[in-house]
């Protein structure tokens, strides 16, 4: 079979390999790409396994003993940890990750199978692995984001950003979505939020910020309101310190919490959300492209229009 693989950083080679070995075998239909795809092209990532290492992690095919279409989950939680038994299985101490989109096969425990609803498409069922991250964010924001009416504000329009949005106009939020980007900001708008280049400060109940950089970080607390709860789901280049004012987390009582990765039964919400059509993952898909494609297609600066291009790896 084919596959995309990582011999290190900035060092992508297409190359036919023997299929791999594991418990259920899943010939792959779809993978989307993501900013931590490109991450792991550029520098390398944890998560990855030793070079050459397989990547990919938005990944959706059929499996080749019941033919039955899934997402391919790209963790398990060992369900034994601390975190686990605190059910907190995002933050499992022993993850196991499965990742390998980027090729025709991929073997996966069976637990980290999701069966994917009829009648959605397998671009749309991949992107239900990030829309779990966001599910899992907004459950994060805990009441916040459960008061219709409520001002929420998202800082960023990547795809994270956008659907963190749609996902709180869901919840009967006034969203407000800022974004330097007019076609970004376009693309909220289609999604039910109200689009700015720039957020109003203090102004907020609720903010979340899907950019990831040390400054957004700052801006999110500054655009909250007294009593806020502020959410900081972008991950920072790792390293980072982070300097926030210190007048608003005290006197109003802000509510600063991280949101990272999701659960197993929020990977299966986010399915349903997708199939039912509550999420529109055409607004947030770009083009179909082939293995072949992904290295310049990573690499390439990402500028106007927030999109997930989707891999297939037949072409
Ligand atoms: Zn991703
Ligand atoms: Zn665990």
């Amino acid at each position: 079979m084919r596959a995309a693989l990582l011999h290190g950083p900035g060092d992508l080679r297409v190359e036919d390999v023997a299929d791999p070995v594991g418990e259920v075998l899943v010939t792959i239909e779809a993978a989307t790409t993501c900013a931590t795809d490109a991450k792991c092209l550029r520098y390398g990532h944890l998560i990855l396994g030793p070079y050459p290492a397989r990547f990919g992690h938005e990944t959706v095919g059929v499996r080749e003993d019941t033919g039955e279409r899934v997402l391919v989950g790209d963790s398990v939680p060992c369900g034994t940890c601390r975190a686990c038994a605190a059910g907190r299985t995002q933050l499992c101490e022993q993850m196991t990750w499965v990742l390998g989109g980027f090729a025709q096969r991929i073997a996966a425990p069976g637990r980290a199978l999701h069966r994917v609803p009829d009648g959605l498409d397998a671009a749309g069922a991949a992107m239900a692995e990030p829309l779990a991250a966001a599910v899992h964010a907004v459950a994060r924001a805990g009441d916040a984001a459960q008061r219709p009416g409520a001002r929420a504000a998202v800082l960023g329009g990547g795809t994270m950003g956008l659907m963190l949005a749609r996902l709180l106009v869901l919840a009967g939020c006034e969203v407000t979505l800022a974004d330097r980007h007019a076609e970004r900001r376009e693309q909220a708008r289609v999604l039910g939020a109200h689009a700015v280049a720039r957020l109003e400060p203090a102004g907020h109940e609720l903010v979340m910020e899907a950019v990831g950089r040390p400054a957004a970080w700052r801006t999110a607390v500054e655009a909250a309101a007294p009593g806020a709860t502020v959410v900081l789901v972008g991950g920072c280049p790792s390293g980072s310190d982070v300097t926030l004012p210190a007048a608003p987390l005290h006197y109003d009582e802000l509510d600063v919490r991280g949101a990272f990765h999701h659960t197993p039964a929020e990977v299966d919400a986010a399915l349903a959300l997708l199939a039912a059509g509550a999420v529109d993952w055409h607004v947030l898909a770009g083009p179909t492209i082939g293995l072949h494609d992904l290295h310049d297609a990573l690499l390439r600066p990402s500028a106007g229009e927030a999109r997930k291009l989707v891999v297939d790896p037949h072409r």
